[in-house]
């Protein structure tokens, strides 16, 4: 997989103490399933690494405090040395404190081999949580790491934390922030947009990742998660319908036998390779509302998704001719680096 240009993709590495939801996340993110099947999901009793390929390349370490430490922290800086991201989950509904022993080592192997890598830590599982309960448990946690790498002298590590659960859209959310740190031309991107929506009366403008649904980059223009969630959805619809009657290209019906072979490593088909070469993807839809939903495949795997009102349909061929200079310039911008 490529980032923009032909610089090599953003690597993002997860860790964290098993039964955190690490393996859930990624089958959730990246292979479409839906979040009550990861009950079936075994867990894995071995550092493991998969990797996943989509926009970004993506690699999960599951370092169990039990195994030798030592021994896969120096199989792990190899790794620190050449990725962007370290996401570390936290399972929020179970007591913490072995899991932020774990981090602060992970952070100082970590820092150590990259000073420039981003930490990233998923505070997860707080559906179980209430609101208030949520809000307490980022202050505890953030408070405890920020405290302990002060004590080390440690100033300058780059670490955010973000509340994540796999039952709705903030997985979606956190990931998008973790990859779009790692996007040099954020800042190009976001101007493309802005530009894209101010000429074509569009109100929102969002570019995705339709494999992961990772967002990559928006407009300026607020943002709220119920559009951001109606977008989402409409990718889903969109692939779903391309794929109805795209023969011999329909994504195998996922079982909760296909759940358990491997040991746990589930084998379903990326969605994105069920969406047939060189013809690209695209749909309109209007809501009972009147917004316009509008989504076109732009370059590798990425796809625009717009709200519009619907005054703004019967220029729908300027909209049109507008979102092909922005393909152009996502092309150049791609073949720039
Ligand atoms: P891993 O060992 O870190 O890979 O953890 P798993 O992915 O095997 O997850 C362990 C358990 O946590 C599974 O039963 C999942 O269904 C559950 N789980 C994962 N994510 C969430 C979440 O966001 N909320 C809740 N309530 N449970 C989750």
């Amino acid at each position: 997989g490529h980032a923009f240009g032909p610089n090599p993709s953003p690597r993002i590495v997860m860790m964290g103490l098993r039964r955190g939801g690490k393996s859930s996340i990624c089958q959730v993110m990246f292979h479409n399933m839906q979040p009550l099947d990861t009950l079936y999901i075994e867990s894995t009793t071995a550092p493991t690494t998969s990797v996943f390929s989509s926009f970004i390349d993506f690699a999960v370490m599951e370092l169990p405090g039990q195994i030798n430490f030592t021994e896969a922290m120096i199989d792990a800086e190899r790794i620190f040395s050449s990725c962007g991201a370290l996401i570390y989950v936290i399972d929020s509904q179970d007591e913490y404190i072995n899991s932020l022993a774990n981090l602060h080592s992970i952070i100082l192997h970590a820092v150590n081999a990259n000073p420039n890598i981003n930490i990233e830590v998923f505070i997860h599982k707080v559906d179980g949580l209430s609101e208030d309960f949520r809000l307490d448990a980022q202050r505890d946690i953030t408070q405890r790491v920020t405290d302990e790498l002060l004590d080390d002298g440690l100033v300058n590590v780059s670490i955010s934390f973000h509340l994540t659960s796999i039952f709705d859209h903030s997985i979606y959310e956190a990931f998008s922030r973790v990859v779009q740190k790692l996007i040099p031309q954020l800042a190009t991107l976001e101007n493309l947009l802005n530009v894209l929506c101010q000429h074509s009366g569009i109100e929102k403008a969002f570019l995705f990742d339709i494999g992961s649904k990772i967002f990559v980059a928006t407009d300026s223009s607020p943002m709220d998660i119920p559009t951001y969630e109606i977008c989402t959805d409409f990718i889903d619809i969109t692939v779903d319908m391309n794929n109805l009657y795209a023969i011999d290209r329909r994504p195998k019906p996922v079982t909760r036998n296909d759940a358990h072979t491997n040991n746990g490593t589930v084998s379903i088909t990326n969605r994105l390779e069920s969406i047939p070469q060189g013809r690209p993807i695209g749909s309109t839809s209007r809501l009972s509302n009147g917004v316009i939903l509008y989504l076109q495949q732009m370059v590798k795997g990425l796809a625009l998704v717009c709200l519009m009102r619907k005054e703004s349909m019967p220029k729908i061929a300027l909209v049109e001719y507008n979102i092909e200079f922005f393909r152009d310039a996502l092309e150049q911008l791609w073949l720039i680096g």
